[in-house]
């Protein structure tokens, strides 16, 4: 099996064996208007209106949009402006919870006759990629060329984090479901399920399951890191490098995650769009470390008093896993439609920077063949055109590089840093 450039981290996989737990409702939620890459959708709802759960709350015209329900039933308390990790600002719609949970009228299965009632569909399910990305998946189904092979992603490549894995393991008969009909609909002949060799027992549940059925195979991935991201994933699976500028489209291939094809498929089934997400919750300040169903908007204090957290102990709380997450300075931040995983540290190894030794370590840790450390030379000296040469942009931001460092140089942290300088020039 062909690899890129890759890592061996600790799995760390402590929650695989943890089903699927719904957490009670909490007292309130904070939906953000922005929860995918794109832009951000309006309120379509105003302050004391009552909303039931599946009741669309935001949407916007612009094409790189996503809609917004809401995950609870209640009444509208504020609206408010919401800043979203990248530092930008945009609003959110917070409802306080009646506990009756009221399903909305529009709650019910969309018809689906052609490619574009399925396009349209798609983006009314609210879904943007659930592995982290946010890219919306009605852009994604809807490519320009036609498209030869679909790639499952089901690598969950990122220690801690399970909650895919549940779903795989949970949820396997309505994943292939999913996959059958959005194959149909986008008449795609070839159906790839790639998981990671560490999770046996989801492989062997699907190669049972899909014993019968031609045109979906299952395949087993190194255990590598970063194994889920998409050009690796692609490569691994068909031998293909996705050049730069072009998009997995431009060869006939979609990949998309295992959590979005479930969730698609509640959809289609049931007209319920995303309204929850598996959160897996863990760290070595977490005593009932789990993987938990939790409505959108939900704190990740509300979460982490369920799972019995000692949350004065917490000395990092990230949102997502330990190579790609986000640290989160506001423990009241609401779960959005990406946040896979919640981890509360209370150890955590910080170490400092020594000064580069040019090793190139770095360098040949990166899977998409970037230079770390020339990247870093270049943003110091603030050398736009450097940067652009050696280009950052290509950047994935697995954290590989500062991952293998023998003088722990913050190089992914140092590369987003790059990017956003490179884009600010660029607006001026
Ligand atoms: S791995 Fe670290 S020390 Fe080695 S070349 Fe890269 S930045 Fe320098
Ligand atoms: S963070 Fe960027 S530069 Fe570092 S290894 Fe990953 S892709 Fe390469």
């Amino acid at each position: 099996m062909k690899k890129l450039n890759s890592i061996k981290v600790p799995h760390n996989k402590n929650t695989k064996d943890c089903m699927i737990e719904k957490i009670p409702l909490p007292p309130f939620v904070k939906i953000p208007m922005l929860m995918n890459m794109g832009s951000p959708c309006n309120p379509i709802v105003k302050i004391k209106d009552t909303i039931s759960v599946g009741q669309k709350i935001g949407d916007s015209d612009a094409l790189f949009s996503v809609p917004v329900y809401s995950s609870v039933s209640g009444t509208v308390k504020a609206i408010s402006d919401y800043r979203i990790s990248d530092g930008s600002l945009c609003k959110a719609v917070e409802i306080e919870c009646d506990n009756l949970q009221n399903i909305s009228d529009s709650v019910k299965p969309s018809e689906i006759n052609s490619r574009e009632d399925f396009v349209k569909a798609v983006r009314e399910s609210g879904l943007s990629g659930l592995g982290g990305a946010g890219f919306p998946t009605h852009i994604k189904l809807n490519p320009k060329n036609k498209i030869n092979t679909l790639i499952v992603n089901g690598a969950e490549c990122e220690p801690y984090i399970t909650s895919d894995y549940r779903i795989m393991i949970e949820h396997a008969d309505e994943i292939i479901e999913g996959l059958n009909f959005i194959s149909k609909m986008l008449d795609i002949p070839n159906v790839i399920i790639g998981i990671e060799k560490n999770k046996p027992e989801a492989i062997k549940l699907f190669s049972e399951k899909l014993q019968n059925i031609n045109n979906i195979n299952v395949i087993s991935l190194p255990s590598l890191y970063p194994q889920g991201a998409e050009k690796v994933l692609i490569y691994t699976s068909l031998g293909k490098i996705v050049q730069e500028g072009k998009l997995p489209s431009d060869y006939g291939i979609i990949v998309i995650n295992v959590s979005t094809v479930y969730y698609l498929n509640v959809y289609f089934k049931t007209g319920m769009p995303l309204i929850n997400r598996v959160v897996t919750v863990d760290g070595d300040t977490v005593k009932k470390a789990g993987n938990y169903l939790v409505p959108i908007g939900t704190s990740f204090d509300y979460i982490l008093g369920y799972a019995q957290c000692e949350k004065d102990k917490i000395n990092k709380l990230i949102a997502g896993g330990m190579m790609m997450g986000i640290t989160v300075y506001d423990i009241n931040q609401p779960v959005s439609k990406i946040n896979n995983a919640i981890l509360a540290m209370n150890k955590i190894n910080i170490p400092k920077e020594i000064a580069c030794i040019r090793c190139g370590r770095c360098m040949n840790a990166c899977p998409v063949n970037l230079m770390p450390m020339e990247i870093e030379r270049a943003y110091k000296k603030k050398n736009t055109e450097m940067l652009l040469k050696y280009k950052v942009n290509l950047c994935i931001n697995c954290g590989c590089c500062t991952y293998i460092c023998p003088s722990k140089r913050k190089l992914a942290e140092t590369n987003q840093l790059a990017k956003l300088l490179i884009s600010s020039i660029k607006k001026k």
